[in-house]
């Protein structure tokens, strides 16, 4: 599940951020939110699967 590495919701306008959990779709400034994710759980999990895979 890719939603668990969710780290924030961003406002590539002017760079306000969010909690994910809130489903807010739009920035203050109008702007539509792009997802980030913690790209540093998402490296972890995939090391931890191939350990256990091999
Ligand atoms: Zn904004």
């Amino acid at each position: 599940m890719i939603f668990m590495y969710m780290s924030h919701l961003e406002c590539p306008k002017c760079g306000a951020t969010y909690d994910p959990h809130k489903l807010t779709q739009l920035c203050a400034c109008g702007s539509p939110l792009l997802v980030r994710y913690d790209l540093d759980k998402v490296k972890a999990n995939f090391k931890k699967s191939d350990l256990i895979g091999a």
